[in-house]
This record gives structure tokens, C-alpha cells and sequence, in this order.
């Protein structure tokens, strides 16, 4: 068995390759770029290396220093992770060309499955069914739209390099299909070096079903049952389960036992994944699920099998990696309840998901399932790396309790400042079609808005949370427009992240309410994490008669803060969306804009002052 190990990556995946390690008594060294000098990885880690700048490029994505690392600190072996530079063969030689343990496949094997085009020639001749199309040399112009037009619209442009959704272009008619394939080799070229391009039919009602793999060095390789992941938004995935929804024994089989001979045809040696696409408008039937491509590495998703099968797959790729023989033989290996994976992002949905940066000064996190992440409260979220930050993976004996569960691990997510995608999340998990089972990767799209807008909280929840905000002693009872009389049926107001929020104060709230609440500001306001997404509510000090039909025109601090700049002055006339001033809080900046067409008739902020949550900052007066 080894003893040392060094893991080329950061994030979650790197603590969760440590987690393994230590528990098999394998010393750990991390590595780490500038902006992760303080990160959890490099903390969990018994030793860790610096190597660079905080971009990628010069950093984690620089073999020789992660070589030069390992050598330094006397790791005898080197995991990759995901991304960065694990599917690069190169890397995997140049580790072995340097006396170390690579823990992944042959180079070789990365190399076979590396472009999409020959691993599919590869896959056919191995008897593994592939998507139908063109995946041949030719690449003028004319013959692709002849091709095009052979396989019949829908069909799919692919990148042959291409790789994280990008890459690729559906084109739906042949009028389209030359600016579609210009624009697809455009960005190939740009983002792979390579703008060589394969035609597939576009599958209708795709699911996307994967196999994992594991072979060791011994000539053995068996599979660990099916995942789906179709549940994806822009090619990306968001929410994965195991086993697949709807798979009978004999199609488990057909397409377990393909994936094993797609692994066989590379000699795969550790973990590795078979993508397949099926088209699920009529079931899943193994004569309509195709072979999309292998990932020759550990993936995101490997939790939700590890859960159905009890296996430790970071565990099995380091006693393969030291020449042991897998641990288990295939009918040994069984299929165990349901598990479910939710990704979590940095991300808000309400702005089409921009990544949302900066340090994290709430996370309060699931405590009764599993959460894999390598931020903690406190930790920065940085622009320099994939957004994601934390999978919650939860397991049960049936696929309604585990989406269940998994729900109910999301609403109580809570994360201040940072946006994440908590939220949707726990919508999309909700969704009657995914709950049924009937999933397929165009869902999310389909559903839009639905999934995207952030409801306020019932009134109910706003009654409970009101209730809280009189408990919080220092909240000052005399407060205007707060009513202390809980049970008087009166319309009331919050600030809801700075916004006035008129509700029905409803008694019920007294007894049973869903949303999580935490004191914020020393008690001034609270943070509410209500089904995933967290918010303050603080006490409304505007008087209610100036909110009338117009509207209101008080703009409150939403969080404590610096004003960096003030854009108007007492008296000027503003528009509806004319920004008034930026307020630097928690290190994001945040513009506070006009609510509607007015003067401004009060201004009590000026660039560089401290405020307080809620304090009154300006005050609009609605044009006659
Ligand atoms: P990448 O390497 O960029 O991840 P893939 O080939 O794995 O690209 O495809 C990514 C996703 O695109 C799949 O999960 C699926 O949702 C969709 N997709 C791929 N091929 C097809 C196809 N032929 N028809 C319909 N959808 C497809």
C-alpha cells in the first residue's frame, strides 16, 4: 500500500480524497494556489505546497510543479481529482516518468477515450452501441450538412475535443446548420486548440444514464451499477441519483455489461465512468441507449454510488493504484435503497446564475447527511475556480424518501453572503415530473421561471418571523410599524433583504413554521432560510402611512455596510431604476436604485460612512 499521497486538486473533492487517505493511515499533501492559502483542503492536509498564482492556468494546472511538489515532500503517489488535469495523459506519463504512483488509468487509456470522435469508432468496433452519426475525417462544410441531413434533423454538432457542455450545437433545420457549425468550430478552436467536429442525431427526450466502472491491474473489471444525471442546466449537471428511475433488471444488465466491455476495450485500470444517452420517450430500453463517452477519472457524482453500494470508491482507486486486486467481485456488489446528489453553486438564480463571490460569514449546513465541501463559515468563495462548493448526497431505501430527505437537507441550507443555487434546488426537487420519475435533461429548461424566481415567504413564515424579531432583545419595542400584538389580525411590514414586504400577520404561524432563523446583526435583524434560500427580514421603521399604492419610497441599508458612493443629491429628480448609491457590505457591492419616478426627498448617506441594517438611507417622494 502506499503511505504518501499528494492530490493535484482543491475543493471538495481534494478534502474528500484526504478523508479516505487518513482513514487508510496515508499521509496527505496538498497543494495550493494564492487565493487558497487559507483554504480547508490545504488545512486537512498533513503537509501542504504552494505553487503558484491564484489562476489555474498558473497554478493547478502546472504538472511540473505538482511533480516538483510531490518530489519535494516524498509523496510517493498522485491523485488528480476531477478536472484540471486528470484526463490529461500527458500529466499521467510525466508522473510515472518520475518514479511516481498515478492514480488513474493507463495514459493510454486517457488518450483512447480522449476525443469524442475515435473513442466512439473505438466503442463500436468493441461492440458497445454508439449515438448514430458522422464521426469520420472528412470535415468540409458541405459533406457535414449532406451528413447532417442523412442522420435527419434534430442533430447535434459535437467539438471531437469538447468537454463541460461546451463544444457543442444543436441544430434543429438544415437552413441553420452552416452558422451553427461555423459557430461550433469557433469555439472549439478557442477553448480546445482543435475545432475538428462530429455530427450525432439529436436524441429526443435524452436521458442521460452512466455507468461506473473499476479495473485493476490484475485484468478485472466489473461495474458498480447505473447513475442518472439528467437533471442538468446548460449540459451541466445539477441533480444526480442512483440507481436510474425506471431501469428494469434486463436493461441494468444490457447496459451495465456494455460499459464493462467499453472498459475492457482500454484496459481500464481504477475509476472510471461510461456515459450513455437514452431516449426515455418510451422507457428505458437497452436498444435505445447509446455510448456518449468515458471519463477516465473519479467523477462528481461517485457519491450517490458509493452510498447504493457501500463501497468507498477513493478507497478501491488507492489499493488498485498500489497493485492490489479489486476488493469485491461483481456478484458480490449490490444495488442498495436510493441515493440522490444535489450540487450546490455559488451561483444566483435570480441574476441566470452568475457566480457569486466573497467570503461566507453564515453556512449553516445539513447535519444528518452526507455533505461533501471544502468551505466552511468563514471560508472565501473566490472567482477563480468552478463555482461549485458543496454536494449534499442523501441516501434512503426509497427514491421518494431520498428526494425527501434531500429537500429538507436544502431548505435549511443557509449561506450569507454568498448566493448559492440552494433554492432552486429544492424547487427542481420538488417538480411533480422528477418526483414521477419521468426526467430527462431538457426539464430544467422547459421549466423556466418557475424554477428560477425566489418566492417571498408566506405569510405565515413573515408572522413567525416577526415573532422572533420582538423575542430578540435588542430590538427596540417601540419600533414604528412594528406591531408587538401577535395575535392582532392586522397587515403588517418586513424588510426582506432590504425590500418592504407588506403581509396578513396569520396566527398560525404561533405553532408550526418551516423557515430557520438566526439572529443577524446582534439581534437587529434576522437571517431566515426559507426552503434554500436565505434571507434578512428586519423590523420595517418606515411609517406605514407613507406606503400607500405607490409604494414606498424608504431605501434601507439591507445589511451593515460602507457607502462607497452617493450618485444623487437632496432634491434631485430620479427614475424608476436610477441608482441612488453603492453600499459596499460583506465585500460585495450591492446598488440601491430608485423604486420609482420621484424627488429625492431625503438623503442621509455619504460616501465612506459606516451604516447600520436598515438604517434609512434616502427617501423617495413619488412624482405627482
Ligand atoms: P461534454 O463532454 O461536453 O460533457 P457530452 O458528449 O458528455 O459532452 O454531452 C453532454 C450532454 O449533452 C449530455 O449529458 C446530454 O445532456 C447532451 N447530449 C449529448 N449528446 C446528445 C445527443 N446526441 N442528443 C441529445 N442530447 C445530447
Amino acid at each position: 500500500m502506499i503511505n504518501s499521497l499528494l492530490i493535484a486538486n482543491r475543493g471538495e473533492i481534494a478534502c474528500r480524497i484526504i478523508r479516505t487517505a487518513r482513514a487508510m493511515g496515508v499521509r496527505t499533501v496538498a497543494v495550493y494556489s494564492d487565493a487558497d492559502a487559507n483554504a480547508l483542503h490545504v488545512r486537512m492536509a498533513d503537509e501542504a505546497v504552494h505553487i503558484g498564482p491564484s489562476p489555474a492556468r498558473e497554478s493547478y494546472l502546472i504538472g511540473e510543479k505538482i511533480i516538483a511538489a510531490a518530489k519535494a515532500t516524498g509523496a510517493e503517489a498522485i491523485h488528480p481529482g476531477y478536472g484540471f488535469l486528470s484526463e490529461n495523459a500527458e500529466f499521467a506519463q510525466a508522473v510515472l516518468d518520475a518514479g511516481l504512483v498515478w492514480v488513474g488509468p493507463k495514459p493510454s487509456s486517457i488518450t483512447a477515450m480522449g476525443l469524442k470522435d475515435a473513442a466512439k469508432k473505438l466503442m463500436a468496433d468493441a461492440g458497445v452501441p454508439v449515438t448514430p452519426g458522422y464521426m469520420g475525417e472528412n470535415q468540409d462544410p458541405a459533406f457535414l450538412a449532406e451528413q447532417a441531413a442523412s442522420i435527419g434533423y434534430p442533430v447535434l454538432i459535437k467539438a471531437v475535443a469538447g468537454g463541460g457542455g461546451k463544444g457543442m450545437r444543436k441544430v434543429d433545420a438544415a437552413a441553420d446548420f452552416a452558422d451553427a457549425l461555423a459557430s461550433c468550430q469557433r469555439e472549439a478552436a478557442a477553448s480546445f486548440g482543435n475545432d475538428h467536429v462530429l455530427i450525432e442525431k439529436y436524441i429526443l427526450s435524452p436521458r442521460h444514464i452512466e455507468v461506473q466502472i473499476f479495473g485493476d491491474t490484475h485484468g478485472n473489471i466489473v461495474h458498480l451499477f447505473e447513475r442518472d444525471c439528467s437533471l442538468q442546466r446548460r449540459h451541466q449537471k445539477v441533480i444526480e441519483e442512483a440507481p436510474a428511475p425506471g431501469m428494469d433488471e434486463e436493461t441494468r444488465e444490457a447496459l451495465c455489461a456494455a460499459a464493462v466491455r467499453a472498459g475492457q476495450a482500454v484496459d481500464y485500470v481504477g475509476a472510471g465512468t461510461i456515459e450513455f444517452i437514452a431516449d426515455g420517450s418510451e422507457g428505458l430500453r437497452a436498444d435505445r441507449i447509446w455510448f456518449m463517452e468515458m471519463n477516465t477519472r473519479l467523477q462528481v457524482e461517485h457519491p450517490v454510488t458509493e452510498a447504493i453500494t457501500g463501497v468507498d470508491l477513493v478507497e478501491w482507486q488507492l489499493r488498485v493504484a498500489s497493485g492490489e486486486p479489486l476488493p469485491l467481485r461483481q456478484e458480490d456488489l449490490y444495488i442498495n435503497g436510493w441515493a440522490m446528489e444535489a450540487r450546490l453553486y455559488a451561483e444566483d438564480p435570480a441574476t441566470g446564475f452568475l457566480p457569486s463571490t466573497g467570503k461566507l460569514d453564515v453556512l449553516l449546513r445539513p447535519m444528518s447527511s452526507r455533505v461533501d465541501t471544502g468551505i466552511e463559515e468563514g471560508s472565501e468563495v473566490s472567482p477563480f475556480y468552478d463555482p461549485m462548493i458543496a454536494k449534499v448526497i442523501t441516501h434512503a431505501g426509497q427514491r421518494e424518501e431520498a428526494i425527501d430527505d434531500l429537500r429538507y437537507e436544502l431548505s435549511k441550507l443557509g449561506v450569507w453572503p454568498v448566493k448559492t443555487n440552494a433554492g432552486f434546488l429544492h424547487r427542481l426537487l420538488g417538480d411533480a415530473d422528477f418526483e414521477r420519475g419521468d426526467v430527462d435533461t431538457g426539464l430544467i429548461e422547459r421549466r423556466g421561471e418557475a424554477l428560477m424566481a425566489t418566492p417571498l415567504p408566506p405569510a405565515t413564515e413573515l408572522t413567525a418571523a416577526a415573532a422572533q424579531l420582538e423575542d430578540e432583545a435588542a430590538v427596540p419595542r417601540a419600533l414604528a410599524g412594528f406591531r408587538l400584538n401577535r395575535t392582532a389580525d392586522t397587515s403588517r411590514a418586513l424588510r426582506v433583504n432590504g425590500q418592504r414586504v407588506e403581509y396578513e400577520a396569520d396566527a398560525r404561524a404561533d405553532g408550526y413554521f418551516a423557515s430557520h432563523f438566526e439572529p443577524f446583526d446582534g439581534g437587529a435583524a434576522l437571517l431566515m432560510v426559507h426552503e434554500g434560500t436565505t434571507m434578512i427580514v428586519a423590523p420595517d421603521r418606515t411609517d406605514g402611512a407613507a406606503s400607500g399604492a405607490a409604494g414606498d419610497g424608504a431605501i434601507l441599508s439591507p445589511m451593515p455596510g460602507k457607502v462607497i458612493a452617493v450618485e444623487v443629491a437632496a432634491g434631485d429628480t430620479v427614475v424608476k431604476g436610477q441608482k441612488l448609491l453603492t453600499l459596499e457590505a460583506m465585500k460585495m457591492e450591492h446598488s440601491l436604485t430608485a423604486p420609482f419616478d420621484g424627488v429625492v426627498a431625503e438623503l442621509n448617506a455619504e460616501a465612506g460612512a459606516q451604516v447600520q441594517v436598515e438604517a434609512l438611507l434616502v427617501r423617495i417622494e413619488a412624482a405627482e
